[in-house]
């Protein structure tokens, strides 16, 4: 199969006064085209950084980055942004839905930087609204569901647009386990269907659905399997 990403010698710290702290120590990890892999580590090990480095969501890291046949480590921010929006899903733990838009506006946004067209991005977010069963909710706020609710909805955003990459950091961490269990059925089914997934968890379970397990451990990785 052929690599999809490649990342070497990256590392992220933080710099506070003269003191540099590490977050991620040369990480090398290469990533397949249609692989599921799962990240996992006690919490603060750097496994959300590590995402975000992923999704082009952070610039600020030192290393190289390869994204299909693209140096992304030389990239303006402005491009990396573009990668993102063109080839990339991301469920946020913490949701980010946009607070001022509709349940119906935020599945919206990732088709709108795909260019699909309006009467066509009206029927893909039918068809998402009606297949996370959310279809009486497409007219509420952010603020008016719960969190469950709120993090459906972040899953449903991240896949509407059939991104090639879907970046997920905890994402059934706040549904109860059948509805968790169907986010990783529908997982599995998208990997079946060639996008590679790359998701946190600190769930066994939801580690069982991958095929490979890195562990981090104060930034570095030290296990795989
Ligand atoms: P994990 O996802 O494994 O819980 P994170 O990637 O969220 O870990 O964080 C890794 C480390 O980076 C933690 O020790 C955290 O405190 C630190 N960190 C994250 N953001 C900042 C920040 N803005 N300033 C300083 N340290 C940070």
């Amino acid at each position: 199969m052929t690599t999809l990403i490649r990342l070497a010698d990256v590392e992220r710290f933080y710099q506070a006064g003269p003191t540099r702290t590490y977050v991620l120590r040369r990480v090398n990890l290469e990533i397949r085209q249609g692989e599921f892999l799962t990240i996992m580590g006690p919490s603060g090990a750097g496994k959300s950084t590590l995402l975000s480095i992923l999704g082009m969501l952070d610039s600020s890291w030192t290393g190289e980055y390869h994204f299909l046949d693209e140096a992304v480590h030389p990239l303006p921010q402005k491009k990396r942004v573009e990668l993102n929006k063109r080839y990339i899903g991301f469920v946020f733990q913490k949701y980010h839905l946009i607070d001022d838009l509709t349940v119906y506006e935020n599945l919206e946004i990732p088709l709108s930087y795909r260019d699909v067209k309006s009467k066509e991005r009206a029927a893909i977010v039918a068809e998402t609204l009606d297949r996370f069963q959310m279809v009486g909710k497409k007219d509420l706020y952010p603020s008016q569901l719960s969190g469950g609710q709120q993090q459906l909805v972040g899953v449903a955003r991240a896949v509407i647009a059939s991104p090639q990459l879907l970046l997920a950091d905890e994402p059934t961490g706040n549904l109860h386990s059948a509805q968790g269990e169907e986010i990783m059925e529908l997982f599995s089914r998208l990997n079946g269907q060639g996008t590679t997934i790359v998701q946190v968890t600190h769930s066994e379970r939801n580690a069982s659905y991958g095929h490979r397990t890195i562990q981090l451990r104060d930034g570095w990785i030290v296990g795989s399997e």
